[in-house]
Formats: C-alpha cells, sequence, structure tokens
C-alpha cells in the first residue's frame, strides 16, 4: 500500500486502543512506514536512501522488513530494552499493520527466510482499495481525537465547577 495508508492505519487503530495518546499514534504512524526501508522510493527510503538501496540490493523488496521474524525480534528487543509496553504495542501495531497492508496489495515474505509470499490479494498501491482503508482509518482517527478532546473539556469544566464551589463554600 502507499506511505500514507501505511501510516494513517496503524495511527487510527493505536488511537483507538490508547485514547488517541499523540506520542503513541505518531510511534506507531512511524513504525508504519518503517518496513519500507528496503524500497529506495518509499517514504523513509528516500530520507535513509543509503540503508534503502543496501537493503533492496542485497535482501529484495518485501523480504526480512516485512516478515514476522522482525516483527518479534522488534517487540523482543522492546520489552529488553525496557521501552514501555505501550510504546512496543504502538510499534507492533505498525510493523505488523504493514505487513497486512502489504499482504493485500501482492503479498509479502512473510516468513522469510522462506522465499514463498503470503499473498492475501493483490489491490494496486494507490488504487480503490488503498484510498478506500486510507479515508476509514483516517474517519477512525478524526473520531478518536474528537472524543479525547471532548473528554479533556469535560474535565476541565469539571475541575473549574470544583474549584468554584471550593471558593464559595470557603467564602
Ligand atoms: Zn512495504
Amino acid at each position: 500500500m502507499s506511505g500514507r495508508t501505511h501510516a494513517m492505519v496503524p495511527a487510527a487503530l493505536t488511537a483507538a486502543l490508547f485514547n488517541t495518546d499523540p506520542v503513541l499514534t505518531l510511534t506507531a504512524a512511524a513504525a508504519g512506514l518503517a518496513p519500507d526501508i528496503d524500497e529506495p522510493w518509499s517514504v523513509i527510503g528516500m530520507r535513509l536512501w543509503f540503508l534503502a538501496w543496501w537493503m533492496k540490493y542485497v535482501c529484495g523488496h518485501r523480504t526480512v522488513s516485512h516478515s514476522l521474524l522482525m516483527v518479534v525480534t522488534v517487540g523482543i528487543v522492546g520489552i529488553l530494552t525496557l521501552m514501555p509496553v505501550k510504546m512496543v504495542v504502538a510499534v507492533t501495531i505498525g510493523l505488523g499493520s504493514h505487513v497486512v497492508l502489504d499482504a493485500m496489495s501482492g503479498g509479502v515474505q512473510v516468513w522469510w527466510p522462506k522465499k514463498e509470499r503470503w499473498v492475501l490479494a493483490r489491490y494496486p498501491v494507490y488504487g480503490r482499495m488503498d484510498q478506500l482503508l486510507l479515508v476509514m482509518a483516517m474517519l477512525v482517527a478524526v473520531g478518536c481525537l474528537l472524543m479525547r478532546v471532548n473528554e479533556e473539556v469535560r474535565t476541565a469544566s469539571d475541575e473549574g465547577q470544583q474549584s468554584a464551589d471550593i471558593i464559595y463554600l470557603e467564602r
């Protein structure tokens, strides 16, 4: 799928799971882009082109960086380096959703180093399904954000009311 969908889908999932925590949501979006480090023309590959060209030349596209082994390894490293559990979950959602989304657009070597590809569908990148997923993810993310804002405003007004009550009682 396209980079924007790879970022937006995990962002929406993480926003829904963790009450739109901004750091976790952005972490999931960034993790959603990370596996395409094996493609020099991807969002991340254009920024880290030296690494991307090397990865593509050595491993090929949609291989080790799109595998279950990579997702599990990163998760274990996160736990071993005492990353907060929520952060590990956000990163795993980003990486895992990337693998599934690419399995829907032609397939990935999910069982790398085995070469066989896991193909769920062959929706083209930037095609209708890509756009649909992007729009749905945006709606979910905006919905979660509005719920969070509503909650914050309510809490702030409750606190304001409580301090007004205290001032009233103390007089
Ligand atoms: Zn990819």
